[in-house]
């Protein structure tokens, strides 16, 4: 094939629920465009979009204690949880209007209600819990929310965390049946079967070595055909880095100034996944405990109902560890791969900085099956080894780079880098993650596009009602979409919200 068959619009690198979004984005928005593919796996949604490497939580701030902070006055800070609950918003009303248009069917095959909640024992962490209710619990986007430290309520909420506890430390719990188990998954493959009834080219097994901008202003992607032992070049006018982990090594290779000074982190993780059906049944919820002293963000304990293959299962984890890859499917020298001379003060700052980080993550990794066990049985006091397996679950690898707070510091954010002029966009970190990803994608074609948001806002409003408008500020706004959205997507057990 020639250079100038392999021309297309915009290339979208991974198949990831970060591509899949942006893709079918912009089928709504600029259908007559030409979007080409590349994975160098072999189907979807392999890597972290997976449902096994991920939790499945939509994320939006329900129940994650981590983005509720307690502040100097011992008041709560709600406004980063307000800020996941709003982005959350977003995706269901996208995935809402894909299915309302019959873009894609089924939506209990990716989503479903499962009540979320916190979980916290020890004076401390029940006062705090209970500021926390206080704090959102007059929110609207929090509206529902029960907040108990009676045993028997929490018996009846959570039968299998209560049975056998017979410590007399004081616990306590919220509860709110709105929440939402994404098999992010199955979305990211039903968004790619869309994408191909949309003449979408999607390229499994086709491994992207290089990008180099070329001189009259498009991007020449080197991608290597791994069935045929080939290598080709396409060239296209916009290029989505969406590798997850593999993000950092394709964007420092495009060379632009924006790619420079920053590093990556790898992060692992691990689940343990519960193989006797009589205590899958006991529990039906998403509880998310605190993360203990010095642990990152991303290794709180939380024990899910999940759905995965229409069936009901739970896992406990992630319990976070060191690995130098940055894709489960990637090699042990990523990360000494991705230090360039431009970032390798930072990560040199970075090591120093967060050597207790690094301490921990190995004790993760070294912990024994008992370890976890008794990490476990801080929330299913009753729980045996016998009954549950380990998976491996995908890797994050999170943003280092200089801030305001100093050089190399870590991020447990996402961040959407992109060049000056919109021509490339790469997508790093991996938090919330996939539950944001409408959210995070919008911000691509914002920063990407400008030229053109103008002439989408109309559309973009049809799919997404409240896009550019603040949810808190307008609980009716809140309140219809969010009856709306749980119609379009089968969120059918969710209680009425209580409105004032
Ligand atoms: C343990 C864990 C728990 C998580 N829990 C949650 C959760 O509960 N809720 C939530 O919302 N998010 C969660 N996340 C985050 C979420 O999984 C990610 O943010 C999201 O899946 C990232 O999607 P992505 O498309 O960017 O990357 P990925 O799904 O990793 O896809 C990237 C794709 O790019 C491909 N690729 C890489 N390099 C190349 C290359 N050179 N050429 C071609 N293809 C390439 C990969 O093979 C892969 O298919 C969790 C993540 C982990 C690891």
């Amino acid at each position: 094939m020639s250079d100038l068959q392999n021309k297309t619009d915009v290339i979208l690198i991974g198949a990831g629920v970060m591509s899949s979004t942006l893709g079918s984005l912009l089928k709504e928005l600029a259908p007559e465009w030409e979007i080409k593919v590349f994975e160098k796996l072999a189907k979807a949604g392999e890597e972290s979009s997976n449902e096994w490497n991920n939790a499945g939580t939509g994320h939006a701030a329900l129940c994650e204690l981590n983005y509720t902070s307690e502040k100097s006055d011992q008041s709560i800070d709600i406004s980063k949880a307000i800020k996941i609950n709003e982005q959350f918003q977003l995706s269901r009303q996208f995935w809402s209007y894909l299915v309302d248009s019959n873009l894609i069917r089924n939506p209990q095959d990716f989503i479903m209600p499962i009540p979320h909640m916190s979980f916290v024992q020890g004076e401390a962490d029940v006062n705090f819990l209970k500021k926390r209710f206080e704090a959102l619990s007059d929110n609207p986007l929090f509206a529902g929310m029960e907040f108990s430290d009676d045993p028997e309520k929490l018996q009846e909420w959570i039968p299998l965390i209560m049975e056998g506890r017979t410590s007399n430390e004081p616990i306590a719990a919220t509860k709110i049946d709105s929440g939402t188990d994404v098999n992010f998954g199955a979305l990211t493959r039903m968004l790619f079967d869309h994408l191909k009834t949309k003449n979408v080219e999607v390229n499994y097994k086709h491994s992207v070595e290089d990008i180099k901008r070329t001189s009259d202003g498009l991007w020449q992607v080197k991608v290597h055909d791994m069935e045929r032992g080939k290598t080709e070049t396409h060239t296209a006018k916009f290029v989505f880095i969406g590798c997850g982990g593999g993000s950092l090594p394709l964007l420092q290779k495009t060379g632009i100034p924006e790619s420079k000074h920053i590093g990556g982190f790898p992060v692992s993780g691990l689940f343990m996944v519960c193989k006797n059906d009589e205590v899958v049944e006991k529990h039906h919820a998403k509880v998310y405990g605190k993360a203990k002293v010095g642990a990152p963000p991303m290794s709180v304990p939380h024990l899910d109902t999940r759905y995965i293959d229409n069936k009901k299962t739970l896992l406990f984890g992630p319990f976070a560890g060191f690995s130098p890859k940055f894709l489960k499917s990637g090699s042990n020298f990523d990360l000494i791969g991705s230090v360039k001379p431009n970032n390798v003060i930072t990560m040199l700052a970075a090591g120093m900085k967060e050597m207790a980080l690094t301490k921990y993550l190995i004790q993760q990794v070294l912990l024994s099956n008992e370890k976890r066990l008794e990490e476990l049985q801080e929330f299913i006091p009753n729980a045996k080894i016998e009954d549950w397996d380990i998976v491996v679950a995908g890797q994050r690898v999170q943003v280092i780079k200089d801030t305001a707070a100093g050089k190399g510091t870590l991020q447990f954010g996402t961040e959407v880098v992109s060049a000056a002029d919109g021509s490339i966009a790469a997508l790093l970190g991996a938090s919330p993650g996939a539950s944001t990803a409408v959210h995070v994608m919008l911000e691509v074609l914002e920063k990407c596009f400008p030229e053109h948001m103008m002439e989408w806002e109309m559309k973009i409003k049809e799919m997404i009602p409240s896009y550019g408008v603040s949810l808190v500020d307008n609980p009716e706004l809140f309140h219809e979409i969010h009856e709306a959205t749980a119609k379009s997507l089968g969120l059918t057990e969710e209680k009425e919200l209580a409105f004032i």
